[in-house]
């Protein structure tokens, strides 16, 4: 039996292809790219890679094209192999709480939080709809980035608003990230030997978008992404935090309107607005050549970290270990050297050979003084989404 996994984004779809007879193993993976544009991109990644380029008018054709791949190479026989189809959907309001088979009135629910997620979730839904097309028999499970942190608690996720207000728009904070973060403590409690519900950890997910979440006994108590992915952290293009009274601002003194500061906000701002780019490996070359807007950039950027990992130490009282992840935790020791640096105070204290050791997989990087562990994971977020549906398919017998 296999399970396909599908990431569908606004221009493009990531999908992996596992098996799952005898644990969970991947069979291949790609995406499709450029969706909508003249030249898109079908790749598949097993044994090299092979990229099939042709124009892809949208995201039924680019699942045709992909799913066509991986029959015309054998990696799917027929449809009917396939015990069932997993889509990352990106907001899942307060409704979901968990993994969720798909039928039409869930298909209704995720529609009508497109305005919370207008940018993702109609193209998550596009996935959705072209697989149930394309494989009517299949079980399709939906599986959201905010579900993860649906166990926040009131104090944490109100917004001092007005009551009412809160209440009748649903703005409260969701959170995102939340497969990541799921995932992270999963792999972190193995690093810790200890039981997911035993495991207080602070996750770093520090990609283009970025977010840390609290985890107290297993469950998320506190992430820094809010209402929408804008809070929190510095960004590639965001800011995170800023005062809403510079919203105000220019709205009324300088007349922007609300599609400027959507741009502004999502597009312009965070270590671009900074430096000019938002690739953390250029903004550490031109660093390391004496550029200052890259210095400042990559030192706001540590700052906010420090303050969040601060923050949620407050609140977490113990910390087992923090955990950093996404293209950036992952991949540069030089940041993770920042964040930590000037923490022993708070018991953090990295081991500056083993953290520049770190290539992937999972390890810990900390030295034996730090009384906080220190983790690097290599995040997986098809893989958590897969973990997730074998385990719903288990319990809905849908397999055996
Ligand atoms: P996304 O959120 O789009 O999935 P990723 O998790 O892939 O993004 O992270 C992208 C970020 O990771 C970019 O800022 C990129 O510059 C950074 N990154 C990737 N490789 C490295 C590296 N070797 N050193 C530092 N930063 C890196």
């Amino acid at each position: 039996m296999k399970l396909f996994v599908l990431n569908s984004g606004s221009s493009s779809l990531k999908y992996t292809l596992y098996d799952i007879r005898d644990g969970i193993c991947e069979i291949v993976s790609g995406m499709a790219e450029r969706i909508g544009e003249k030249e898109g991109a079908v790749t598949l990644f097993h044994e090299g890679k092979e990229v099939v380029l042709t124009h892809i008018a949208d995201h039924h054709t680019a699942l045709q094209l992909v799913l066509g791949q991986l029959r015309g190479h054998g990696y799917l026989k027929s449809f009917s192999d396939l015990a069932g189809c997993a889509h990352r959907v990106v907001h899942g309001g307060a409704k979901f709480t968990a993994p969720t088979l798909i039928d039409r009135e869930v298909l209704e629910t995720i529609k009508s939080l497109i305005p919370l997620a207008p940018l993702h979730n109609p193209a998550n839904l596009e996935g959705i709809k072209t697989l149930i097309k394309l494989s009517p028999g299949t079980p399709q499970i939906a599986l959201f980035d905010t579900a993860f942190h649906q166990s926040m608690p009131e104090v944490a996720y109100r917004y001092a608003l007005p009551e009412a207000m809160s209440l009748e728009l649903d703005i409260r904070r969701y959170g995102f990230h939340g497969l990541s973060h799921h995932y992270l403590r999963d792999e972190a409690a193995k690093l810790l030997g200890k039981e997911t519900t035993q495991s207080n950890l602070i996750t770093l997910h520090l990609g283009n978008g970025a977010s840390v979440t609290a985890i107290k006994a297993g469950k998320s108590v506190d992430t820094s992404m809010g209402f929408t992915p804008l809070e929190g952290l510095v960004m590639g293009t965001r800011p995170g935090d800023v005062d809403a009274g510079i919203l105000l601002y220019l709205l009324e003194e300088k007349s922007l309107d609300a599609a400027v500061l959507d741009r502004l906000l999502n597009h312009e701002s965070g270590l671009k607005g900074l430096c000019h780019t938002n690739d953390m490996r250029e903004i550490l070359a031109r660093k390391a050549q004496g550029d200052a807007k890259a210095a400042l950039a990559f030192e706001i950027f540590c700052y906010r970290i420090r303050k969040y990992i601060g923050a949620y130490m407050a609140i977490l009282g113990s910390v087992d270990a923090v955990v950093f992840a996404g293209g950036i935790g992952e991949h540069s020791a030089e940041v993770r050297e920042r964040v930590c640096a000037e923490m022993s105070h708070l018991g953090l204290v990295l081991d500056e050979v083993k953290n520049r050791a770190f290539t992937k997989g999972a390890q810990m990087v900390h030295s034996p003084q730090s009384k906080v562990k220190i983790a690097v994971v290599q995040t997986d977020e098809a893989l958590q989404m897969a973990r997730e549906s074998v385990r719903l398919l288990k319990e809905f017998k849908k397999i055996v």
